[in-house]
Protein backbone atom coordinates (compact mmCIF):
# COMPACT_ATOMS: atom_id res chain seq x y z
CA UNK A 1 0.00 0.00 0.00
CA UNK A 2 1.10 3.27 -0.57
CA UNK A 3 -0.02 6.74 1.22
CA UNK A 4 -0.77 9.66 -1.52
CA UNK A 5 -1.26 13.16 -1.13
CA UNK A 6 -2.78 14.59 -3.64
CA UNK A 7 -3.06 18.34 -3.33
CA UNK A 8 -5.35 20.51 -5.93
CA UNK A 9 -3.86 23.71 -5.36
CA UNK A 10 -6.34 26.33 -4.68
CA UNK A 11 -9.26 24.61 -5.92
CA UNK A 12 -11.75 25.25 -2.60
CA UNK A 13 -14.08 28.29 -3.97
CA UNK A 14 -16.93 30.64 -2.85
CA UNK A 15 -20.55 30.30 -5.04
CA UNK A 16 -20.37 32.39 -7.93
CA UNK A 17 -23.37 34.00 -9.28
CA UNK A 18 -22.55 33.13 -13.13
CA UNK A 19 -22.32 29.79 -12.09
CA UNK A 20 -25.45 29.57 -10.82
CA UNK A 21 -24.18 30.62 -7.09
CA UNK A 22 -21.80 27.17 -7.46
CA UNK A 23 -18.43 26.84 -6.81
CA UNK A 24 -16.41 26.15 -10.07
CA UNK A 25 -15.51 22.74 -8.09
CA UNK A 26 -19.34 22.02 -7.48
CA UNK A 27 -20.43 23.09 -11.21
CA UNK A 28 -17.37 21.08 -12.38
CA UNK A 29 -18.15 17.77 -14.04
CA UNK A 30 -15.91 15.46 -12.25
CA UNK A 31 -17.49 12.14 -12.37
CA UNK A 32 -14.22 10.07 -11.39
CA UNK A 33 -13.66 12.16 -8.17
CA UNK A 34 -17.59 12.19 -7.22
CA UNK A 35 -17.35 8.00 -7.92
CA UNK A 36 -14.27 7.99 -5.37
CA UNK A 37 -16.20 10.11 -2.99
CA UNK A 38 -19.69 7.87 -3.25
CA UNK A 39 -17.26 4.85 -2.10
CA UNK A 40 -15.10 6.60 0.36
CA UNK A 41 -15.49 9.07 3.28
CA UNK A 42 -15.39 12.99 3.17
CA UNK A 43 -14.81 16.02 4.91
CA UNK A 44 -13.50 19.27 5.21
CA UNK A 45 -10.35 20.65 6.54
CA UNK A 46 -8.98 23.90 8.05
CA UNK A 47 -4.99 23.52 6.65
CA UNK A 48 -3.83 25.12 9.27
CA UNK A 49 -6.72 26.56 11.22
CA UNK A 50 -10.17 28.24 10.52
CA UNK A 51 -9.55 31.39 9.69
CA UNK A 52 -6.05 31.39 9.07
CA UNK A 53 -4.88 31.98 4.98
CA UNK A 54 -1.92 29.55 4.48
CA UNK A 55 0.19 30.46 1.55
CA UNK A 56 1.03 27.31 -0.26
CA UNK A 57 4.73 27.24 1.37
CA UNK A 58 3.05 27.04 4.62
CA UNK A 59 -0.05 25.10 3.90
CA UNK A 60 2.11 22.06 2.22
CA UNK A 61 4.89 22.23 5.20
CA UNK A 62 1.54 21.72 7.89
CA UNK A 63 0.18 18.83 5.42
CA UNK A 64 3.00 16.89 5.71
CA UNK A 65 3.57 17.15 9.96
CA UNK A 66 5.87 19.90 10.30
CA UNK A 67 5.05 22.90 12.21
CA UNK A 68 5.23 26.21 9.75
CA UNK A 69 5.33 28.35 12.81
CA UNK A 70 8.50 26.38 13.22
CA UNK A 71 10.46 25.58 10.07
CA UNK A 72 8.81 28.78 7.49
CA UNK A 73 11.27 31.58 7.62
CA UNK A 74 10.46 32.73 4.43
CA UNK A 75 9.87 31.92 0.79
CA UNK A 76 13.65 31.91 -0.38
CA UNK A 77 14.91 28.76 1.30
CA UNK A 78 12.32 26.41 -1.05
CA UNK A 79 12.47 28.49 -4.60
CA UNK A 80 16.50 27.63 -3.81
CA UNK A 81 16.27 24.09 -3.21
CA UNK A 82 13.16 23.95 -5.66
CA UNK A 83 15.74 24.82 -8.29
CA UNK A 84 18.46 22.48 -6.40
CA UNK A 85 20.63 24.58 -4.85
CA UNK A 86 21.99 22.28 -2.14
CA UNK A 87 21.17 24.62 0.90
CA UNK A 88 22.08 23.60 4.37
CA UNK A 89 20.36 25.03 7.82
CA UNK A 90 21.77 28.88 8.41
CA UNK A 91 22.17 29.49 4.71
CA UNK A 92 20.14 32.86 4.23
CA UNK A 93 18.21 32.49 0.99
CA UNK A 94 16.30 34.66 -1.38
CA UNK A 95 14.17 34.69 -4.52
CA UNK A 96 15.63 37.42 -6.84
CA UNK A 97 14.14 38.87 -10.33
CA UNK A 98 16.47 40.16 -12.87
CA UNK A 99 15.44 43.60 -13.38
CA UNK A 100 16.03 46.11 -15.92
CA UNK A 101 17.48 49.64 -14.63
CA UNK A 102 18.02 53.06 -16.16
CA UNK A 103 21.66 54.93 -16.02
CA UNK A 104 19.79 56.54 -12.77
CA UNK A 105 19.86 53.04 -11.30
CA UNK A 106 15.77 53.18 -11.52
CA UNK A 107 13.93 50.29 -12.15
CA UNK A 108 12.17 50.32 -15.84
CA UNK A 109 10.77 46.40 -15.67
CA UNK A 110 10.52 44.38 -12.21
CA UNK A 111 11.31 41.43 -15.11
CA UNK A 112 13.86 42.35 -17.67
CA UNK A 113 11.28 42.06 -20.29
CA UNK A 114 10.45 38.54 -18.90
CA UNK A 115 13.64 37.29 -20.14
CA UNK A 116 13.95 33.35 -21.73
CA UNK A 117 17.72 33.91 -22.75
CA UNK A 118 20.87 34.49 -21.08
CA UNK A 119 19.92 34.02 -17.52
CA UNK A 120 22.57 31.13 -16.87
CA UNK A 121 25.67 32.87 -18.54
CA UNK A 122 24.19 36.69 -15.97
CA UNK A 123 24.07 33.74 -13.07
CA UNK A 124 27.77 32.56 -13.94
CA UNK A 125 28.97 35.96 -14.08
CA UNK A 126 27.04 36.55 -10.51
CA UNK A 127 28.52 33.88 -9.09
CA UNK A 128 32.04 35.44 -9.67
CA UNK A 129 31.03 38.14 -7.00
CA UNK A 130 33.23 38.95 -3.83
CA UNK A 131 31.86 40.89 -0.99
CA UNK A 132 34.11 39.39 1.52
CA UNK A 133 35.99 36.53 2.83
CA UNK A 134 33.38 35.97 5.20
CA UNK A 135 30.39 35.41 2.74
CA UNK A 136 29.95 32.68 -0.21
CA UNK A 137 27.53 33.59 -3.06
CA UNK A 138 25.56 30.91 -4.79
CA UNK A 139 23.15 32.37 -7.42
CA UNK A 140 21.27 30.28 -9.94
CA UNK A 141 18.67 31.09 -12.48
CA UNK A 142 15.04 29.51 -12.22
CA UNK A 143 12.39 30.19 -14.94
CA UNK A 144 12.25 32.95 -16.84
CA UNK A 145 13.52 36.31 -14.94
CA UNK A 146 13.37 34.80 -11.80
CA UNK A 147 16.49 33.23 -9.67
CA UNK A 148 17.84 32.64 -6.63
CA UNK A 149 20.55 33.83 -3.94
CA UNK A 150 21.45 31.53 -0.84
CA UNK A 151 24.43 33.47 1.23
CA UNK A 152 26.91 31.36 2.96
CA UNK A 153 28.70 32.13 6.15
CA UNK A 154 28.88 32.88 9.74
CA UNK A 155 27.04 35.89 11.10
CA UNK A 156 24.21 36.22 9.00
CA UNK A 157 20.71 36.97 9.91
CA UNK A 158 17.31 37.01 7.65
CA UNK A 159 16.31 39.72 9.96
CA UNK A 160 16.14 42.42 6.91
CA UNK A 161 13.87 44.05 4.76
CA UNK A 162 13.13 43.32 0.84
CA UNK A 163 14.98 45.19 -1.62
CA UNK A 164 12.04 45.36 -4.27
CA UNK A 165 10.48 48.28 -4.83
CA UNK A 166 7.55 46.61 -6.04
CA UNK A 167 6.22 48.85 -8.52
CA UNK A 168 8.17 50.05 -11.51
CA UNK A 169 9.97 53.78 -11.16
CA UNK A 170 11.54 53.44 -8.19
CA UNK A 171 15.45 52.46 -7.57
CA UNK A 172 16.19 49.18 -5.42
CA UNK A 173 15.37 49.73 -1.79
CA UNK A 174 18.00 50.02 0.75
CA UNK A 175 17.56 47.07 2.90
CA UNK A 176 17.28 47.47 6.25
CA UNK A 177 18.03 45.34 9.66
CA UNK A 178 14.61 44.43 11.30
CA UNK A 179 16.46 44.28 14.53
CA UNK A 180 19.26 45.40 16.63
CA UNK A 181 22.04 42.57 16.27
CA UNK A 182 25.26 43.12 14.29
CA UNK A 183 24.23 40.13 12.32
CA UNK A 184 21.12 41.57 10.60
CA UNK A 185 23.34 45.13 10.16
CA UNK A 186 26.05 43.17 8.53
CA UNK A 187 23.99 40.77 6.16
CA UNK A 188 21.87 44.02 5.34
CA UNK A 189 25.24 45.50 3.89
CA UNK A 190 25.77 42.63 2.10
CA UNK A 191 22.85 42.45 -0.18
CA UNK A 192 23.07 46.30 -0.75
CA UNK A 193 26.54 45.91 -1.94
CA UNK A 194 25.36 42.47 -3.71
CA UNK A 195 22.54 44.84 -5.03
CA UNK A 196 24.64 47.42 -6.76
CA UNK A 197 27.65 45.11 -7.72
CA UNK A 198 24.97 42.86 -9.89
CA UNK A 199 24.19 46.33 -11.52
CA UNK A 200 27.90 46.79 -12.00
CA UNK A 201 28.33 43.40 -13.51
CA UNK A 202 25.75 42.98 -15.37
CA UNK A 203 25.50 46.33 -17.45
CA UNK A 204 27.11 45.68 -20.37
CA UNK A 205 26.96 41.98 -19.92
CA UNK A 206 27.39 40.82 -23.67
CA UNK A 207 23.67 38.83 -22.97
CA UNK A 208 22.67 42.38 -21.69
CA UNK A 209 24.52 44.24 -24.89
CA UNK A 210 22.62 41.77 -27.40
CA UNK A 211 19.61 42.51 -25.96
CA UNK A 212 20.04 46.27 -25.69
CA UNK A 213 21.36 45.64 -29.98
CA UNK A 214 17.72 43.84 -30.28
CA UNK A 215 15.26 46.36 -28.59
CA UNK A 216 14.83 44.44 -25.35
CA UNK A 217 14.98 45.39 -22.30
CA UNK A 218 18.69 44.68 -20.37
CA UNK A 219 18.38 42.06 -17.29
CA UNK A 220 21.19 44.57 -15.74
CA UNK A 221 20.28 44.14 -11.34
CA UNK A 222 19.33 41.37 -9.33
CA UNK A 223 16.78 42.44 -6.62
CA UNK A 224 16.54 39.74 -3.75
CA UNK A 225 13.20 39.48 -1.50
CA UNK A 226 11.58 36.64 0.06
CA UNK A 227 14.69 36.56 2.66
CA UNK A 228 14.59 33.21 5.16
CA UNK A 229 16.90 31.44 7.07
CA UNK A 230 17.03 27.57 5.72
CA UNK A 231 15.25 25.94 8.57
CA UNK A 232 16.40 22.81 10.23
CA UNK A 233 13.91 20.00 8.97
CA UNK A 234 14.35 16.40 10.58
CA UNK A 235 14.16 14.45 7.57
CA UNK A 236 10.38 12.77 6.36
CA UNK A 237 11.75 9.24 5.61
CA UNK A 238 13.04 9.32 9.48
CA UNK A 239 10.16 11.09 11.06
CA UNK A 240 7.67 8.13 9.81
CA UNK A 241 9.75 5.15 8.30
CA UNK A 242 8.31 6.44 4.78
CA UNK A 243 10.44 6.70 1.43
CA UNK A 244 8.56 9.96 -0.13
CA UNK A 245 8.61 11.15 -3.23
CA UNK A 246 6.61 14.71 -4.61
CA UNK A 247 5.36 14.76 -8.54
CA UNK A 248 4.75 18.48 -8.48
CA UNK A 249 4.77 21.32 -10.98
CA UNK A 250 6.57 24.22 -9.07
CA UNK A 251 10.06 24.88 -7.41
CA UNK A 252 8.27 25.97 -4.44
CA UNK A 253 6.67 22.43 -4.08
CA UNK A 254 9.67 20.66 -4.99
CA UNK A 255 11.56 22.84 -2.82
CA UNK A 256 9.76 22.40 0.69
CA UNK A 257 9.70 18.50 -0.76
CA UNK A 258 13.29 18.55 -1.11
CA UNK A 259 14.08 20.14 2.26
CA UNK A 260 12.08 17.35 3.68
CA UNK A 261 14.53 15.19 2.55
CA UNK A 262 12.01 13.72 -0.64
CA UNK A 263 12.56 12.56 -3.84
CA UNK A 264 11.56 15.04 -6.78
CA UNK A 265 11.10 14.94 -10.31
CA UNK A 266 11.41 17.64 -13.32
CA UNK A 267 8.08 17.53 -15.37
CA UNK A 268 8.84 18.80 -18.94
CA UNK A 269 6.24 21.18 -20.16
CA UNK A 270 4.53 21.35 -16.45
CA UNK A 271 4.03 25.28 -16.10
CA UNK A 272 1.91 25.43 -13.26
CA UNK A 273 -1.14 27.21 -15.24
CA UNK A 274 -4.17 25.82 -16.69
CA UNK A 275 -2.25 25.47 -19.89
CA UNK A 276 0.50 22.86 -18.43
CA UNK A 277 1.42 19.77 -20.10
CA UNK A 278 -1.31 17.48 -18.20
CA UNK A 279 -0.60 14.25 -20.38
CA UNK A 280 2.87 14.62 -18.59
CA UNK A 281 2.11 15.94 -15.43
CA UNK A 282 -0.61 12.35 -15.46
CA UNK A 283 2.62 10.22 -16.71
CA UNK A 284 4.83 11.65 -13.75
CA UNK A 285 1.94 11.00 -11.08
CA UNK A 286 1.34 7.58 -12.41
CA UNK A 287 5.16 6.43 -12.46
CA UNK A 288 5.82 7.79 -8.71
CA UNK A 289 1.98 5.50 -8.03
CA UNK A 290 3.10 2.86 -9.50
CA UNK A 291 7.31 2.55 -8.40
CA UNK A 292 7.80 0.45 -5.72
CA UNK A 293 10.55 1.95 -4.00
CA UNK A 294 8.48 4.62 -2.92
CA UNK A 295 5.74 4.26 0.53
CA UNK A 296 4.37 7.84 0.11
CA UNK A 297 4.17 10.40 -2.61
CA UNK A 298 2.99 14.25 -2.31
CA UNK A 299 1.51 15.31 -5.76
CA UNK A 300 0.41 19.06 -6.63
CA UNK A 301 -1.64 20.23 -9.72
CA UNK A 302 -1.05 24.02 -9.45
CA UNK A 303 -3.74 25.24 -12.37
CA UNK A 304 -7.08 25.50 -10.04
CA UNK A 305 -4.56 27.87 -8.18
CA UNK A 306 -3.63 29.81 -10.63
CA UNK A 307 -7.16 30.54 -11.83
CA UNK A 308 -7.97 31.58 -8.59
CA UNK A 309 -5.40 34.26 -8.80
CA UNK A 310 -6.84 35.56 -12.39
CA UNK A 311 -10.61 35.53 -11.32
CA UNK A 312 -11.29 33.22 -14.72
CA UNK A 313 -13.98 31.18 -12.92
CA UNK A 314 -14.63 29.42 -15.97
CA UNK A 315 -11.18 28.11 -16.76
CA UNK A 316 -10.71 26.72 -12.27
CA UNK A 317 -14.09 24.79 -13.21
CA UNK A 318 -12.43 23.34 -16.57
CA UNK A 319 -9.72 22.96 -15.46
CA UNK A 320 -10.66 20.44 -12.83
CA UNK A 321 -12.60 19.02 -14.88
CA UNK A 322 -9.49 17.99 -16.98
CA UNK A 323 -7.95 16.43 -13.87
CA UNK A 324 -10.68 14.33 -13.59
CA UNK A 325 -11.29 12.95 -16.61
CA UNK A 326 -7.35 12.52 -17.41
CA UNK A 327 -5.93 11.48 -13.65
CA UNK A 328 -8.44 10.64 -11.13
CA UNK A 329 -10.04 8.33 -13.74
CA UNK A 330 -6.41 6.48 -13.29
CA UNK A 331 -6.47 6.26 -9.43
CA UNK A 332 -10.81 6.02 -8.67
CA UNK A 333 -9.98 1.64 -8.73
CA UNK A 334 -7.05 1.36 -7.45
CA UNK A 335 -6.87 -0.58 -4.38
CA UNK A 336 -3.43 -0.56 -3.25
CA UNK A 337 -3.21 2.98 -2.11
CA UNK A 338 -4.70 5.69 0.89
CA UNK A 339 -5.69 8.56 -1.50
CA UNK A 340 -6.25 11.86 0.50
CA UNK A 341 -7.48 14.33 -2.25
CA UNK A 342 -7.24 17.97 -0.70
CA UNK A 343 -6.71 21.76 -1.56
CA UNK A 344 -3.97 23.37 0.11
CA UNK A 345 -6.09 26.16 0.49
CA UNK A 346 -9.06 27.92 -1.03
CA UNK A 347 -8.33 30.38 -4.05
CA UNK A 348 -11.46 32.24 -4.28
CA UNK A 349 -12.33 34.11 -8.12
CA UNK A 350 -13.86 36.61 -6.05
CA UNK A 351 -11.00 37.30 -3.92
CA UNK A 352 -8.35 36.78 -6.59
CA UNK A 353 -5.69 35.13 -3.55
CA UNK A 354 -5.99 32.51 -0.98
CA UNK A 355 -8.89 32.74 1.47
CA UNK A 356 -8.99 31.01 4.94
CA UNK A 357 -11.87 28.89 3.79
CA UNK A 358 -11.96 25.43 4.85
CA UNK A 359 -11.09 23.23 1.52
CA UNK A 360 -13.33 19.57 1.14
CA UNK A 361 -11.18 16.31 1.53
CA UNK A 362 -11.41 13.28 0.66
CA UNK A 363 -9.76 10.26 2.21
CA UNK A 364 -9.95 6.76 -0.32
CA UNK A 365 -8.91 3.51 1.57
CA UNK A 366 -10.00 0.12 2.12
CA UNK A 367 -12.54 -0.17 4.68
CA UNK A 368 -13.13 3.04 5.69
CA UNK A 369 -15.98 3.96 7.25
CA UNK A 370 -18.35 5.54 3.65
CA UNK A 371 -20.80 8.34 4.41
CA UNK A 372 -23.36 9.36 2.58
CA UNK A 373 -22.00 11.76 0.28
CA UNK A 374 -22.06 11.16 -3.46
CA UNK A 375 -20.12 14.14 -5.24
CA UNK A 376 -17.00 16.18 -4.50
CA UNK A 377 -17.54 19.68 -3.41
CA UNK A 378 -17.25 22.11 -0.46
CA UNK A 379 -20.60 22.26 0.87
CA UNK A 380 -21.46 18.62 0.17
CA UNK A 381 -18.25 17.69 1.92
CA UNK A 382 -18.80 19.75 4.95
CA UNK A 383 -21.54 17.58 5.39
CA UNK A 384 -19.15 13.98 5.26
CA UNK A 385 -18.11 11.93 7.79
CA UNK A 386 -14.77 13.38 8.37
CA UNK A 387 -16.60 16.42 9.23
CA UNK A 388 -13.74 19.27 10.21
CA UNK A 389 -10.04 18.42 10.58
CA UNK A 390 -6.71 20.23 10.44
CA UNK A 391 -4.14 19.92 8.22
CA UNK A 392 -1.44 18.05 10.51
CA UNK A 393 -4.06 15.51 11.07
CA UNK A 394 -3.58 13.92 7.71
CA UNK A 395 -0.32 12.33 8.18
CA UNK A 396 -1.73 10.77 11.06
CA UNK A 397 -4.97 9.39 9.31
CA UNK A 398 -2.51 8.22 6.27
CA UNK A 399 -0.44 6.34 8.29
CA UNK A 400 -3.27 4.77 10.60
CA UNK A 401 -4.95 3.58 7.27
CA UNK A 402 -1.47 2.16 5.95
CA UNK A 403 -1.25 0.59 9.53
CA UNK A 404 1.94 1.87 9.94
CA UNK A 405 1.57 4.05 12.75
CA UNK A 406 2.99 3.30 16.39
CA UNK A 407 0.19 2.70 19.07
CA UNK A 408 0.21 5.54 21.54
CA UNK A 409 0.01 3.81 25.28
CA UNK A 410 0.06 0.07 26.31
ZN1 LIG B 1 -1.41 26.80 -2.96
ZN1 LIG C 1 -1.83 30.92 -4.87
Amino acid sequence: MKGIIFVLDGMGDRPVKELGDKTPLESAKTPNLDKIVEENITGIMDTIRPGVRPGSDTAHLTLLGYDPYEVYTGRGPFEAAGVNVDVKPGDIAFRCNFSTADDNFIVTDRRAGRILNGTDKLAETINQMKIDDNVQIIFKESDAHRAVLVLRGNGLSDQITDADPKEEGHKPKAVKPLDDSEEAKYTADVVNQFVQKSYEMLKDHPVNLERIENGEPPANVVIPRGVGAVPSVKPFEEKYGLKGICVAETGLIKGIAKIAGMDTVDIPGATGGINTNLDNVKEYIMNAVNDENYDFMLVNVDGADEAGHDGDYIGKRDFLEKVDKLIFSELKDRDDIVLFVTADHSTPVSVKNHSGDPVPVIMKAPYVRVDDITEYGERAAAKGGLCRIRGSDVMYMIRDALNVIPKFGA
